[in-house]
């Protein structure tokens, strides 16, 4: 676990799909769930804060990707938690719909060739619907940005006093920004306005579903990578 500011926390060696922990003083919020086998890793490193796995009170998920969502199911029973998600990803992640996939024609190269299978989602019931502008009650209000493209119901989250931006899969961050893969991305140029949207936020800190969060120079990274793919 390791702290990215006081009340924010990311979990550590979990292979793939980062996951945050937000503590307040009522209880615990988790961003995302990443993939099996790390549900103990997470469980182990929420008790490494003194807080017990029953604390967390909510899972918001950012949208129903396998690397996202693998874990929920075990932590969503080991916790009792609320899962919150937009309209669009919860058919999704309850295992109804399968996941949303890039139209082949749109793709080139090899993303052609190593498309997403089509995949449906272990079941999971999402307690509440989010939209655009509504806020959770945590972190002193989180508020929901709808961000599609990389998905079709894709939500950033946005802490406007903190200056603190949950981004999941709008912009990787694994190798300096990039943009994310195109065979896992529904909608490219939506994405691309997507990124548009968050860039006219003014965040200190961005914490990303793929790579370490920014701590420096956030707002000026983010507009300078956004400048890049105006079209
Ligand atoms: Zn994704």
């Amino acid at each position: 676990m390791k702290q990215i500011i006081p009340g924010l926390h990311t979990f550590t060696n979990l292979i793939v799909g980062r996951v945050y922990l937000i503590e307040d003083p009522d209880g615990l919020t988790l961003i995302d769930a990443s993939i099996p086998p790390s549900a103990p890793k997470i469980l182990k490193q929420i008790e490494s804060l003194g807080r017990k796995p029953t604390e967390v009170k909510r899972i918001l998920m950012t949208h129903a990707h396998p690397d996202h969502h693998g874990n929920l199911p075990l932590l969503q029973k080991a916790t009792g938690a609320q899962i919150i998600a937009s309209a669009q990803e919860k058919p999704v992640l309850e295992g109804k719909k399968m996941i949303d996939r890039p139209d082949p024609a749109t793709l080139t190269g090899l993303s052609r060739h190593i498309r997403m299978p089509d995949t449906l989602l272990p079941a999971v019931a999402v307690d509440r619907v989010i939209e655009d502008g509504d806020r959770i009650e945590t972190m002193g209000g989180l508020q929901a940005i709808f961000t599609p493209g990389h998905s079709p119901g894709h939500m950033a989250y946005w802490q406007p006093e903190k200056r603190v931006l949950f981004c999941g899969d709008v912009i990787f961050h694994m190798t300096g920004l990039t943009l994310p893969f195109a065979m896992a991305t529904v909608d490219m140029a939506q994405n691309k306005k997507s990124i548009q949207r968050i860039a006219q936020l003014n965040p200190e800190i961005v914490c990303f579903g793929h790579g370490h969060p920014l701590t420096q120079d956030a707002t000026h990274a983010l507009r300078t990578f956004a400048q890049k793919h105006i079209f």
